[in-house]
């Protein structure tokens, strides 16, 4: 059934009508989702649970909930599911500090969670549970089931915008519609958080500790006693893969301080180790400094590397426009609109796009609303040749930059932004494939895997939905290869054939040089693939 509200608006309006009990209970809940695993730095809705408990006197409890089923409906990548199991597992830690349990349920059946999550109230006379808004639309219409059942029972439920830095509806066109282009959308990003309203930019208090008496209790007792699982889809990555990416908030300050302060090396390749990469810095500026001229370059080590963080809410996305903020003369201080902030408005933008336009073009599909593409664009014919989505997927498609960056993304699950763009375009403009089958690949190996930000970039390079790429823009692989790795370490690392090639050769190798170092020849000619994108987007029926 389609609502006739749009998802957000009617969690936020049924949220409005709970009440919370007015006999007294004995706990506050807090429902912590997989984008806001953070137990001490700045979580919104946790400070407001445990201001809660605190006023009336009762423990807070911190609810987990893994859902395989659910993981598997948004193609969650293994990483990005131990990423979650290895972060809670330090939160249940560092919250027991506190004397606050974290009690995770695993429930495998999707559909019954609002039913498992309003037993466990039940169960701990809960007063409230509180939760940060997730704004995919199934995760929208089960938290509005969770109030209306809360409601029922007398349970307060408060959900709070957390995952952005201006949470989707604070800014709007002149006609209070979602804005559709990034451009104007940025400019009045930035003007509302220039404008000193603290909300914005507020770094919400860490949660009270809860009464040492609270490990007395048995119904409290037993949630401490409960692990965090260590797997919940049958696989474990070794720890070489863990190392990639990892949890620590010691590891996260350093890569935060080495995108802010560290001086940059000169030239590093960005998709190795990324704390090796702050051991030697030679040059003059901080990464962040040279960001705008140098965030293109897939093999130096310039972007911040903090998207894993970001994607899991590891760390806020205010925090980290707190940390770019200069102080002014008077101790006022300002967001300065850089270009790596412009990154971060980038990422609400797309949040926006996924809460805004429920059912419109751009995120229709990836709801599942099974209503059919209303952008005539996506009505393309397509070319899907099995045997070519293996080979790109695989990164053997004779084009040395795709391969290496498809290559990367499988041993990394991360890929530089640029790099991901070519390969994303290859896709779906050399190849003529359906992109939302390379949306669904990038989420199944991405450890930052994001429904907005993925599907947006997806739609950029597809020109379909909102703002993306004019259908005339088609990257050229070749020229592409060149200006996002000069100096050529990029594919040299990821594509060992190719390692002895120095020169032009290595973006676009020969045949007799291909088949001598037992490279694959290219799958298609560049330029009768571009020059069939472009009859196809001018005139779908053309051959
Ligand atoms: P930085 O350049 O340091 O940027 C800082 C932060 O800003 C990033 O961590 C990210 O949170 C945000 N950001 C930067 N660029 C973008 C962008 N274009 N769109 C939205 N947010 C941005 N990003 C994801 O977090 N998850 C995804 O699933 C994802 N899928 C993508 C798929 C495609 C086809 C494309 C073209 C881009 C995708 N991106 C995605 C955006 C971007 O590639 C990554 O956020 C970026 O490469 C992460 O590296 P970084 O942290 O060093 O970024």
């Amino acid at each position: 059934a389609v609502d006739s509200e749009p998802p957000l608006s009617l969690l936020l309006e049924t949220a409005k009508n709970v009440k919370s009990k007015v006999k007294a209970g004995s706990s506050v809940v807090f429902w912590m989702r997989m984008g806001d695993l953070r137990s001490f730095a700045d979580n919104r809705a946790l400070s407001l649970a445990s201001a809660h408990a605190k006023k009336a006197d009762v423990p807070l409890v911190v609810l987990f909930v893994l859902s395989p089923q659910d993981y598997k409906a948004h193609d969650r990548s293994p990483r990005r599911i131990d990423f979650t199991l290895r972060n809670l597992a330090l939160i249940k830690m560092s919250l027991e500090e506190k004397h606050i349990p974290l009690h995770t349920i695993t429930e495998p059946t999707r559909r019954v969670i609002p039913q498992k999550v309003v037993s466990f109230l039940e169960h701990l006379d809960a007063l409230a549970i509180y939760a940060n808004i997730e704004y995919e639309v199934d995760e929208l219409r089960r938290d509005t089931q969770i109030c209306k059942a809360a409601q029922a029972k007398g349970i307060g439920a408060v959900f709070a915008h957390d995952k952005c830095v201006v949470e989707p509806g604070a800014v709007l066109t002149k006609e209070s519609k979602t804005y559709a282009v990034y451009t104007p959308y940025q400019k009045s990003w930035l003007k509302i958080l220039n404008s000193n309203i603290p909300h914005f930019l507020e770094n919400c208090p860490e949660p009270h500790p809860n009464s040492e008496l609270v490990h007395t209790m048995p119904k409290f007792k037993v949630l401490f006693d409960t692990p965090v699982p260590e797997s919940v889809l049958g696989f474990e990555l070794d720890a070489a893969d863990r190392r990639k990416m990892e949890e620590s908030q010691v590891t996260l300050s350093k890569i935060l301080q080495r995108f802010l302060h560290t001086k940059s090396r000169s030239s590093q390749l960005s998709a190795v180790d990324p704390l090796a990469a702050g051991a030697v810095d030679s040059a003059k500026q901080s990464r962040i400094a040279v960001y705008d001229a140098e965030r293109d370059r897939a093999d130096k080590d310039t972007t911040s590397r903090l998207s894993p963080y970001l994607a899991a809410g590891v760390i806020s996305a205010r925090s980290c426009v707190r940390a770019t903020m200069p102080d002014t003369q008077n101790g006022a201080k300002r967001v300065d609109g850089g270009r790596w902030i412009q990154e971060i408005a980038w990422r609400d933008f797309y949040v926006c796009i996924l809460a805004g336009y429920p059912r419109g073009p751009a995120l229709e599909d990836a709801y599942g609303e099974g209503q059919g593409r209303s952008n005539p664009k996506a009505e393309l014919p397509l070319a899907t040749v099995e045997s070519n989505i293996e080979k790109w997927k695989t990164g053997q498609t004779g084009f040395p930059i795709v391969d290496a960056g498809m290559r990367c993304l499988n041993e990394m699950g991360y890929l530089h932004n640029r790099a991901r763009m070519i390969c994303a375009m290859f896709l779906v403009k050399d190849l003529m494939v359906d992109w939302r089958i390379g949306e669904k690949h990038f989420m199944e190996k991405l450890i930052d895997g994001d429904l907005a930000s993925n599907n947006g970039g997806w739609q950029w390079c597809a020109s379909t939905g909102v703002d993306s790429c004019p259908y005339f823009r088609i990257f050229n692989p070749h020229n592409q290869s060149s200006k996002a790795d000069p100096t050529g370490d990029f594919i040299r690392h990821f594509v060992p054939e190719l390692r002895s090639v120095r020169g032009p050769d290595l973006h676009n190798p020969s045949a007799s040089v291909a088949d001598k170092l037992g490279y694959p020849r290219p799958i298609v000619k560049h330029e009768e693939s571009r020059a069939r994108a472009m009859r196809r987007f001018k005139d779908p029926g053309s051959p």
